[in-house]
């Protein structure tokens, strides 16, 4: 292959790439996004064995038969609630590739120079380790290694292998600042005298220990902030190895992943009420519970029963659901689709509040809702569907707690203040539907169970609804 055709052919891989990102910004057309930023990525690996010299049809086969393989098997074996620790762990996953790439690449070439300045050429070894190299080696070490070992900490915090909670200690920053400057001098020296490979590595270990510093303060509901940035710096490295292989392919994908991590990091920071220097320094979940659960509650919480709840439904004119993390554990949304079909029948307008981080991922209740094909006419955003409350007659939440509790209204005090939430107690009537009084992910009680115009439908979220249609039929 020539020269050309390689560029031609990464260049096909990059307009693959941003087109199938521009069809995952809507859900009709993310299916077919996926697919063709796959193929890109497709193209991309196989050019780059062919220029390679590596074009072996066995090789390639075996490949992607493998590939597939695990892919195949950990789509359809995991469970939608545990996506961000799995994409946590891809994060992880490209960035130890990026440091270790970058690493093998570098080594080589210092080897290579070494080699020509024992023979006395010394003009050819300075030229031999370029200084786009040695640069992107060492931002490809410090970038990959602080995303593999802060990726394997979110990992762990969210699969409850290590404690979920922010683990804050007196001259946090301080220690942050020096393990920093250790890695940022070890980076420095790789720059200015890169035939000292033991650098390399001294770096990827300064910055293993950085990464591992800058998660474990953080924990609670702003675990998907981290989640977002690492991924977002798995791109930065991806794209620093770019440069040190001349890959233009890795540098445009790095870059898109880099950049859209971080698009996505502001996303999440905005629907937390989070500021992103706030989550770089790890100042973020720290907040420490005053309020005390028993009470919040005594005396105040309303039961009731599927058959109060359907009554109430057949005298509503509108109604909304706000489903959360337990709609999707215990795999609610075909209950809920029934009912808004029988509502809908009876001439009732049905909503659905969807708040950014409802669940456990971003766009979880999206992706549920449609695979039930719930028309995406019907969900509401924050913006769009808070002002309706107040004239909403019904609002079911559905395992959802920390997206609907006022105590993100306080300006301090707790995990989740400041957090825009949707104002379902402004509703006419509220009917909440978990099995307990349990708090949600941040940990922390809610006061909306204990509203006047609130009743707790108490249950596995799937067992309810389904009572509910039933109900509701009868009724
Ligand atoms: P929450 O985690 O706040 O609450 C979920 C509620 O669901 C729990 O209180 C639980 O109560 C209930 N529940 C659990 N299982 C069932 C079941 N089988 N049937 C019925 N109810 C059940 O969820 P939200 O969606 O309101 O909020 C999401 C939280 O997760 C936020 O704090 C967010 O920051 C965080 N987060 C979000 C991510 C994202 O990207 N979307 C990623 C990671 C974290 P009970 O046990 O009493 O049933």
């Amino acid at each position: 292959m020539s020269d050309a055709q390689v560029h031609l052919a990464y260049l096909l891989a990059a307009a693959l790439f941003i087109l199938g990102l521009k069809g995952l910004t809507h859900p009709r057309s993310a299916v077919r996004g996926n697919a063709v930023g796959a193929l890109g990525m497709l193209l991309a690996v196989v050019v780059t064995l062919v220029e390679q010299g590596l074009l072996r049809a066995e090789l390639i086969a075996l490949g992607l038969a493998l590939g597939a393989a695990i892919g195949a098997v950990l789509a359809l074996r995991i469970r939608m609630t545990a996506m961000p620790q799995l994409v946590g762990l891809f994060n992880g996953f490209g960035g130890a590739a990026s440091v270790l790439v970058a690493g093998a690449v570098f080594i080589v070439a210092t080897q290579a120079a070494g080699v020509t300045q024992a023979a006395g050429v010394t003009q050819a070894a300075a030229t031999a380790v370029s200084a786009q190299e040695t640069i992107a080696t060492a931002a490809s070490g410090l970038i990959g290694s602080v995303t593999f070992f802060g990726s394997i900490v979110a990992f762990g915090k969210l699969q409850g292998l290590v404690t979920e909670k922010p683990l804050r200690y007196r001259g946090e920053q301080v220690v942050k600042l020096v393990v920093l400057a250790a890695a940022l001098a070890a980076a420095a020296m790789i720059i200015r005298e890169p035939l000292e490979t033991g650098r390399y590595w001294a770096l990827a270990a300064a910055a293993g220990l950085l990464g591992v510093l800058l998660v474990i303060p953080i924990g609670g509901a702003d675990m998907p902030i981290v989640i977002a940035l690492l991924n977002s710096y798995s791109g930065l490295a991806a794209a620093a190895t770019g440069f040190v292989l001349s890959n233009t392919v890795l540098i445009v994908a790095g870059s898109l992943v880099g950049a859209s991590g971080i698009i996505l990091t502001q996303i999440m920071c905005k629907a937390m009420n989070r500021s992103l220097a706030n989550v770089l320094f790890g100042g973020v979940g720290a907040a420490v519970e005053t309020v005390e659960q028993d009470d919040l509650y005594a005396g105040k919480v309303k039961q009731t029963s599927a058959e109060e709840v359907a009554m109430l439904l057949k005298t509503a004119r509108r109604v909304a659901f706000v489903p959360g993390y337990g709609m999707a554990v215990a795999r609610a949304q075909t209950a809920v689709r029934l009912l808004t079909e029988a509502l809908e029948r009876d001439g009732v307008t049905v909503e659905f509040g969807i708040h950014p981080v409802a669940g456990r991922m971003p766009g979880h209740m999206n992706v549920l809702l449609a695979e039930e094909r719930i028309s995406y006419e019907k969900l509401r955003e924050l913006d769009a569907i808070n002002p309706a409350f107040p004239q909403t007659d019904l609002v079911i939440v559905l395992g959802a707690n920390d997206v609907v509790n006022p105590r993100a209204r306080e300006s301090s005090g707790n995990p989740i203040a400041g957090m825009p939430i949707l104002d379902v107690d402004k509703a006419r009537t509220v009917v909440v539907i978990k099995r307990s009084l349990s708090p949600g992910f941040a940990g922390i009680a809610n006061p909306l169970f204990a509203a006047d115009n609130t009743l707790m439908l108490f249950g596995d979220g799937k067992a309810a609804m389904e009572g509910l249609v039933e109900a509701y039929k009868e009724a």
